[in-house]
């Protein structure tokens, strides 16, 4: 299927895990996609192979999404080698798994700088430039509303405060027909959270559906939101996690 034909779609943080996997279905689907990533240019420029194998235009620009004025540069830049926007997907994120006592204020910034303002600072650079009747798609987490355990607290705020974007944001642009949505990710197999890693043993076993979940999933839900199957869809925030947070 080519829902996506002739879109010009931005993933921020494209080089590994949920983004690449984002990022890979959407050009399957017929997008032209550009990719930012913070340290890993050979994976985001083999990503792009990919992108111009499926027969699309791809480009990685290095963005750290947690300097707003870095973040800034990289979405205009993104727009500009792609001669416009008809998507963004904001999913650059850090999890750190500290209780209360143990994160730092440091932490809290840095957890709060790149899940919070850089999805601020990129939607700020797009939103003059994102097309009429385009989309925008913030990975948040299950733990926006959910703390599966100990040390969850500044992840679990990040994701609730950009839940809260989404839904403002749904309102603003709605007007132009620009559909905001986040997609709530619970356990999925990335080298933030390997399915063979620590915090899976403590997972696993409280999974519904008994596996986690792969980054070609999350890329199949974007797809869907960014396309017309869902053109009655803003605001939303969908839970994709196998039943975990139930
Ligand atoms: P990974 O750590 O596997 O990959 C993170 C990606 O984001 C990489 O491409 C990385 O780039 C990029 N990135 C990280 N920090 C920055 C930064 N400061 N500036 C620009 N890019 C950055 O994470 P996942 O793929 O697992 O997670 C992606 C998103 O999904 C995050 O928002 C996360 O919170 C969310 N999520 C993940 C879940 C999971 O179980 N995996 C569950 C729920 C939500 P580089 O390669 O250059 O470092």
């Amino acid at each position: 299927t080519y829902r996506l034909n002739g879109k010009r779609a931005l993933v921020t943080g494209g080089s590994r895990g949920i983004g690449a996997g984002i990022a890979r279905r959407l050009a399957a689907e017929g997008a032209d996609v550009a990719i930012t990533y913070a340290a890993s240019k050979n994976k985001a420029d083999a990503i792009v192979r990919e992108i111009e194998a499926a027969g699309r235009k791809g480009y990685a620009i290095q963005a750290n999404a947690a300097d707003a004025d870095a973040q800034q540069a990289g979405v205009n830049a993104a727009i500009d080698a792609l001669g416009g926007l008809d998507l963004l997907v904001h999913n650059a994120g850090v999890a750190n798994m500290l209780p209360i006592g143990e994160g730092t204020m440091e932490d809290f910034r840095h957890q709060f700088g790149t899940n919070v303002e850089g999805v601020f600072a990129g939607t700020l650079a797009a939103a003059s430039r994102i097309s009429d009747g385009g989309g925008i798609v913030v990975i948040g987490s299950n733990a926006s509303h959910w703390t599966p355990m100990p040390g969850f607290a500044v992840y679990n705020a990040t994701k609730a405060a950009v839940a809260l974007l989404v839904q403002g944001w749904a309102r603003d642009l709605a007007p132009r027909g620009i559909r905001v949505n986040a997609v709530q990710p619970g356990p999925i197999d990335t080298d933030m959270n390997p399915a063979d890693g620590d915090l899976a043993k403590a997972f696993m076993d409280r999974i519904p559906l008994g596996r986690y979940g792969t980054a070609e999933e999350i890329g199949a839900l974007v797809a869907f939101l960014a396309s017309d199957d869902a053109s009655f869809i803003t605001g939303a925030r969908i839970d994709i996690d196998g039943g975990l947070s139930l």
